[in-house]
């Protein structure tokens, strides 16, 4: 019996022994904030003197002596960090954010001490100048040439002050991006907008409304109604509420988040340019985009900005002709007695979302009663997992979570082995940030003995208790979206904890979660899970006609929107060292930037603007963001040879499954995209699904 409870003593901290659990799943009900600082320091430690043994070893260097060796170590560090990066993302407070800010740099000085450890550097290039004689399989092969490339591109070919220079960089780096992660989060709830008057949510469910006062209440804010913002530029409420001035408030709010104020992230922004441009230069490459480009298979600058310009100029073309239909909507409705406007960015949901009435005859409150949750995430997203592969999921109550509306499941093969453990958590909360991701607590690896343990998360809002949760036909879509990555995760068959599952190139990773939103509309696997929660009754055939038709619907706004945040993330990583702008001129920076490519194109702002775009400032996505378009290329070049292969049926599923899902990043991701396809990727499939084809 203990008196106190000392975190540092594995027998009190669950952290600092391997899970008992089965798939070794994180004991969730054990963790505690003050674990995880004596666990994090430790497993960073005990990793330091694993590859301070390497680098020093007597013996000559040898591929297991160093290259598996590498692979072996830092186990501890990453069970534990999985956990942390988890509820930080999660579940998190004020105790893990502080935890967090205060050990980022540490992070990233413990990521430099290995690559920039000249005598493991020595032994891997040794190895690397004999790898031909060395007598290794593909995947071995391909692991010491990642590591040597990986040591190139971190600096370990740097001169010893240039080096020092980094490190610096680096620290400072990581430390902003969390500042930047940390007051993005802290903004948009603080903007947050109030309500004291409930007529002015006219156009609002009754459901909505009750969450709005739900949401005001746990602000203590009662009487009032408070309606959250989510993390992009526009906001859903938008499109059903029919105040026009409000929609005009909520809209700004968002829009002018992070300039200026309590919550400014400007000043992060240009000093991480800066710092990143730099960076660059140390390392021998033009820009930082140059940099992280060569590492993807985009490969180019160059190769990215083409794309982009060959997709701009048909996607404005849309949203222009989807803008013109809109004004000719509220320039009829101003005939009858209505106001007559020009309209401006908030207007857009709220006509468009009449325009699709319009012409698709539905609305989104009549689709939502046949998408609930569980039947969605039952009978839909596991249901085609089952179809396509021959996997079953089991569901497991023993295993512990961190929220009480969680599920986890057992996935298995056909032949009923195991195969991994997968977790969900739908439910929006405010100490979780915003979006939708997958993540791991365990990577599939042979070579280690680990089966995979994959997390999926969505931001749904909850439903005061005993009301379903109903979704929108979006939510479903990225339910099956993130299912895909999951699936990658999953099916992973690598020997490598290097190459398992998802560790493959930003613009390759989301194509497997892209094609798998397919199946959300797949006629089979629409009628198994689209029914009315409370009749049962199957979604009537014609409005299900109408929900597939509509598809196409607003395509122009949504890919321009998105061009416009890839655009400018690209502007601002293709930025040499030295010429990178000052905070003030952050905004003006933006604005150029959209102007020179043509999406400026206002009733249209990008789907992020600079000061809360975490994809490039905190979230792994700098020069990243095109990754989306580009993999959607390969995701719909898929769809297409889906469907002239038979859709949803096992032989597809057992073929995608053995070239591209089980290979994780252990095969270069072209070579296994060509294998797969038969041919290079093609644009065409991409511009007919979003109905950018017409008119080109
Ligand atoms: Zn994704």
């Amino acid at each position: 019996m203990n008196a106190t409870n000392d975190p540092t003593n594995s027998v009190d901290n669950p952290l600092l022994t391997d899970s008992t659990l089965p798939y070794g799943a994180p004991p969730l009900n054990r963790i505690r904030n003050e674990h995880f600082k004596p666990a994090l320091l430790a497993g960073m430690e005990t990793h330091r003197r694993e590859i301070d043994a390497i680098a020093s070893n007597p013996a000559a260097a040898t591929f297991e002596n160093t290259v598996v060796a590498m692979e072996r170590a830092g186990k501890m560090l990453s069970r534990i960090r999985s956990v942390f990066g988890s509820l930080t993302a999660s579940d998190t407070n004020a105790e893990l954010e502080a935890l967090q800010t205060e050990l980022s740099p540490k992070f990233a000085a413990h990521s430099d001490a290995i690559y920039l450890n000249p005598a493991l550097f020595a032994r891997i290039r040794t190895l690397y100048e004999r790898r031909s004689q060395l007598g290794l399989d593909a995947e071995s092969l391909r692991l010491l040439e990642r590591y040597r490339t990986a040591f190139v591109r971190a600096g370990a070919n740097l001169s010893e002050s240039d080096k020092g220079a980094l490190r610096s960089i680096n620290e400072r780096s990581s430390m902003l991006s969390n500042e930047f992660r940390q007051t993005v989060q802290k903004g948009v709830t603080a903007a947050a907008v109030v309500i004291d008057d409930v007529s002015l949510l006219d156009g609002l469910s009754p459901e909505q409304i009750a969450t709005a006062a739900a949401a005001a209440k746990s602000r203590k804010l009662e009487g009032k109604w408070v309606i959250a913002l989510t993390n992009t530029t526009g906001q859903p409420p938008l499109s059903q509420l029919k105040n026009r001035a409000l929609r005009e408030r909520i809209y700004k709010t968002s829009l002018m988040r992070g300039v200026g104020g309590d919550f400014d992230t400007t000043r992060i922004v240009a000093e991480m340019v800066k710092l990143r441009s730099e960076r660059a230069r140390l390392l021998g490459y033009p820009t930082h985009a140059a940099y992280v480009l060569e590492d993807e298979t985009a490969l180019t600058a160059d190769a990215v900005n083409k794309m982009l310009a060959q997709l701009a100029p048909p996607a404005v073309a849309n949203a222009r002709r989807e803008a013109a239909a809109i004004q000719a909507l509220i320039d009829a409705q101003s005939n009858t007695g209505a106001p007559a406007f020009q309209l401006q960015a908030w207007d857009w949901d709220f006509y468009a979302e009449q325009v699709r009435k319009q012409n698709y005859a539905y609305d989104e409150a009549q689709v939502r009663p046949y998408f609930e949750m569980n039947r969605v995430l039952i009978d839909g997203v596991l249901f085609a997992a089952q179809e396509l592969f021959g996997v079953s999921f089991k569901e497991r109550h023993d295993i512990p979570t961190y929220q009480d509306d969680m599920r986890v499941f057992e996935a298995f093969n056909a032949d009923g082995s195991p195969l991994g453990l997968v977790y969900f958590d739908w439910y929006a909360r405010e100490n979780k940030r915003g979006g939708a991701w997958m993540s791991s607590y365990a990577e599939q690896s042979r070579l280690l003995g680990k089966r995979p343990v994959v997390m999926n998360n969505l931001n749904i809002p909850k439903p005061p208790p005993g009301q379903p949760t109903l979704l929108t036909f979006d939510e479903v879509n990225t339910a099956f979206h993130e299912f895909g990555h999951a699936l990658h995760g999953l099916f992973s068959n690598v020997m490598y904890p290097r190459f398992s599952g998802t560790s493959v190139p930003r613009d390759f990773v989301e194509f497997p979660s892209q094609y798998n939103e397919m199946w959300a509309v797949d006629p089979r696997v629409l009628a198994n899970y689209a029914k009315h929660y409370s009749t049962g009754a199957p979604m009537p055939k014609e409005l299900m006609d109408k929900v597939l038709a509509a598809r196409k619907f607003n395509q122009g706004f949504g890919t321009t929107e998105y061009l416009g945040a890839a655009i400018v993330d690209q502007a601002w990583h293709q930025l040499a060292a030295g010429s990178t702008p000052n905070a003030q001129d952050v905004e003006r920076f933006e604005a150029e930037a959209l102007k020179r490519s043509g999406v400026d194109f206002a009733p249209v702002p990008p789907r992020y603007r600079t000061p809360y775009f975490s994809h490039a400032f905190s979230g792994g996505y700098a020069a990243g963001y095109y990754a989306y378009i580009w993999s959607d290329v390969l995701a719909r070049d898929t769809e297409h040879w889906l469907n002239t292969h038979g859709g949803l049926r096992r032989e597809n599923g057992d073929i995608l499954r053995s070239k591209i899902l089980s290979k994780g990043f252990s095969v270069d991701a072209m070579t296994m995209f060509r294998d797969f396809y038969g041919q290079d990727p093609d644009i065409g499939p991409l511009l007919e699904a979003r109905g950018l084809a017409v008119g080109r």
